[in-house]
This record gives structure tokens, sequence and C-alpha cells, in this order.
């Protein structure tokens, strides 16, 4: 096949790092503002922002019905923190009227680790991969709940949150707490990059 094409929802959030990223990994990288711009796509990263800001933008946008048909129809997405939140069927606290896209049959936790902790980097064991991941939370959820569907990928190893999940799978559905756009390392975005090749 040919180079997979991945969008990168750009309504909010933090979109350039994954661009370059994709670029590194032989993908071609398509910024996703208008309902036009759906169809297109192979595979779709939903980045970290703030997911009541993305999911009122999602919804303003005409966004909202063609993605989750998309995900509906099996388009795989990786989202990563706000991007994860937006993947998530079910939030605990979350905003007044907030929604999802959905699709990955988990409950997320808004804002999980507490002011205190807010933000934090820690290494992460991660199915799959040989060495453990650096991980940079930022005002990050966790996850509460997982369907039988659901692939634990990471728990927080250490701390007063140690055990939490913090990476999932289902399917070609690909979720992290965290943010792996930050740093040098790319083997997240290498995985997600292969299971939209593999769906291509
Ligand atoms: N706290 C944010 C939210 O609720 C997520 C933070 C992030 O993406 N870095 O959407």
């Amino acid at each position: 096949m040919g180079t997979p094409r991945v969008g990168i929802l750009a309504v909010q959030g933090d979109v350039r790092e994954h661009v370059a990223i994709l670029q590194t990994l032989g993908a071609q990288a398509v910024l996703i503002r208008r309902p036009a711009e759906v169809e297109p796509i192979d595979g779709l990263i939903i980045p970290g922002g703030e997911s009541t800001v993305m999911d009122k933008l999602v919804r303003a946008f005409d966004l909202q019905e063609p993605l989750r048909k998309r995900i509906e129809q099996g388009m795989p997405v990786f989202g990563s923190c706000a991007g994860m939140i937006m993947l998530a069927d079910r939030i605990s606290d979350g905003a007044a009227g907030q929604q999802t896209l959905g699709g990955l049959d988990i409950t997320v936790r808004r804002n999980a680790f507490g002011r205190q902790v807010d933000s934090f980097e820690t290494e992460l064991d991660f199915a799959g991969l040989a060495r453990p991941v650096h991980a940079v939370f930022i005002r990050a959820p966790w996850v509460e709940q997982v369907g039988d569907d659901v692939q634990v990928l990471a728990r927080v190893g250490e701390g007063p949150a140690a055990g939490k999940i913090v990476a999932v799978r289902q399917g070609g559905l690909l979720a992290t707490s965290f943010h792996p756009e930050v740093g040098t390392d790319r083997r997240i975005h290498a995985e997600f990059v292969k299971i939209v090749s593999s769906q291509a």
C-alpha cells in the first residue's frame, strides 16, 4: 500500500508535535478542521489539549458526526490525554454537557491526578515495548474502568497513583493519559502507524 494518511484533529491542542513525528515515520499528516477532510484519512490522532473546548469546537465545526461515523466503521484512532477523554465512552466528572466522540469502552476521570501532582514525569512499563516509556503527564486523566474488549497497556508503577491505568487499546483505538509526542521516543506513534497501515 501507499503512504498512510493520518489526520490530526486540529481544532485545539498540541497539533504540531504530532505532525512532526508522523513525518519522521513516513506517514502523511493531514490537519482536520472540516467535515470534508474526514473521509479521505486512514487514521486519526486526537491530541492533548482541553477536552471541554475540543468537544465544543468539534460540534461547532460539524465534525462530531463524521468522526463518530468513521470510528464506528473501524478507523484507527490514537488519543493522547484530552484525546483519550474524547475517545472514551464515559467520563466521570466531565464538565456540564460535555460530550465525547466515544468508541473506546472505558470510563475516564478528568484531571485525575489532582492539584498537587497535576504534572509529572515517570517511567512506565508498556505492553509490547521492550524498554520503559518516559511518560509526561499534564493535568492528565486516568482510566477508572475498562470493558471486556479493552487491553490495558500501561499502569502507573509507583507513588500515590500506583496501579492506575494510563494506556489502553481496543482494536484500532489506542489511548494514553500521557503525551508521547513530548520528547524523542517515537515508539508509540510507530505502533499506531503500524495499526493504520495494516488496516488502510
Ligand atoms: N485536563 C485536560 C482535559 O480535561 C487534558 C489535559 C491534556 O490534554 N494535557 O481535557
